[in-house]
């Protein structure tokens, strides 16, 4: 049975702190950061010391031992308040790589220490220049040698590297030439940064958003064999797991921008008066924030019943795309709908809509483009035939 853990007023009782500890963090507290292209250091610590970025971990390893329903509500009130979630989400979305195919004794040795925020789990390294979306091709290697891994390569996308001790890292163990499914001879590790950082290089990516993002260069990194996740060559098929919260908790981000607009656009479309009457009376106004609330309550209850699935191990890989993409492009037509409300004063920096406008649409790219998620559901839920 599809099951939820928290009851209704336990999701509005998380939504209430959230509100409550985000309007210690006001817009201009993200407009400032994004001026100075600087992480919210602040606004993360005060998440981790009241608990909300380890949410996933079990209680026996220190965590709150909730499920992907209450983390999705926890993204989305950040975004919804005007903030951006995108700075700590990583903690949350690649926990299902780690409880799920990780050993008792990383569990041990990893969980607590994220939980309490000592050590952090922030960086997720799967994209690389050459690869693109099509993560199989990735060249990024890790060769055994004794009780090590050496890896060499690159990754490019890679965010919050610099705020982060740990990666989950994705390398090719085994060459594509030489596997019977392309989807082999991946692994997947933990990568301690700190240890490793005279053989790591890493390079900003000046981007369009406040994100973070870096290109990183692996030479002759050492990993030990105990930090691999579970069986070598297996990784590609562990991190679906990830990649699924991750979808999830993405979907729930887009769902908090869209709500965002729409309350934003409401209220301006109500205050301002032009020929003698709030411009929200005009139906011009009115229908386009209108239909992308429409839009956004659609895209909750897929991200809703999502949530839902990946927390009874249902298989869920259809519906946590579907939310991504439902929700990403409803939140992008709220961002429109809010930029035509705001007029020319949507392009004011002092308004944020323009900071948010920019936030809404990366997740019609990242982390995987809606053309794939459009060929992931007409391939592989419809049967039509594969293009790729
Ligand atoms: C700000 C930011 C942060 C990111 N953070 C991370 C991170 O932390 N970790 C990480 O691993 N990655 C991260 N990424 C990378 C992100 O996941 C990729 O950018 C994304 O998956 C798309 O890959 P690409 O950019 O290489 O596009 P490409 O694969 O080069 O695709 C380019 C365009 O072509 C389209 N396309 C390609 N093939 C097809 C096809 N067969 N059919 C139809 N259309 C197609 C795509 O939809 C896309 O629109 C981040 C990206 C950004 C921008």
């Amino acid at each position: 049975m599809v099951t939820m853990k928290s009851s209704t007023e336990e999701i509005e009782l998380i939504r209430k702190s959230i509100r409550a500890l985000c309007e210690k963090f006001p817009e201009d507290y993200w407009k400032k950061l994004e001026e100075k292209h600087e992480y919210p250091k602040e606004f993360i610590q005060a998440l981790t010391d009241e608990g909300w970025l380890s949410v996933l971990i079990p209680e026996e390893y220190g965590g709150a031992g909730l499920g992907m329903a209450e983390a999705s509500v926890i993204l989305e009130e950040i975004n919804r308040s005007g903030g951006n979630a995108g700075a700590g989400h990583a903690q949350m979305y690649t926990m299902g790589a780690l409880l799920n195919h990780g050993s008792e004794e990383q569990k041990q040795r990893f969980l607590p220490r994220i939980a309490s925020g000592e050590l952090r789990l922030q960086a997720f390294g799967v994209t690389e220049p050459t690869a693109g979306s099509d993560t199989t091709n990735i060249i990024t290697r890790a060769k055994r040698q004794g009780d090590k891994y050496i890896v060499n390569g690159q990754k490019i996308w890679i965010s919050r590297t610099k705020y982060s001790d740990l990666m989950l890292l994705l390398a090719r163990t085994t060459p594509k030439e030489e596997v019977a499914k392309k989807t082999d001879g991946l692994s997947l590790f933990i990568l301690d940064m700190n240890d490793q950082k005279d053989n790591i290089t890493i390079r900003d990516i000046d981007t369009m958003v406040n994100h973070a993002t870096t290109e990183v260069f692996f030479s002759d990194v050492e990993i030990p064999v105990e930090n691999l996740i579970g069986e070598e060559g297996k990784g590609f098929r562990y991190i679906l797991s990830g990649m699924n919260a991750e979808r999830i908790l993405v979907a729930s981000e887009s769902i908090g921008d869209g709500l965002y607009f729409v309350d934003k656009a409401v209220q301006y479309a109500n205050e301002r008066v032009v020929f003698d009457r709030p411009i929200g009376q005009n139906q011009g106004v009115q229908f386009p924030i209108s239909k992308a609330y429409m839009e956004i309550e659609a895209a909750k209850l897929m991200r809703d019943k999502a949530a839902a699935m990946f927390d009874s191990n249902h298989k869920g890989g259809a519906e946590a795309n579907m939310a991504k993409y439902l929700a990403s492009e409803a939140a992008w037509k709220a961002a429109n709908a809010a930029m035509d409300t705001y007029g020319g004063y949507g392009f004011a920096t002092e308004y944020h809509i323009e900071r948010k406008f920019k936030e809404a649409r990366l997740f019609m790219i990242a982390p995987i483009s809606n053309n794939l998620v459009v060929s992931f559901v007409g391939q592989h839920v419809l049967g039509l035939p594969r293009s790729f």
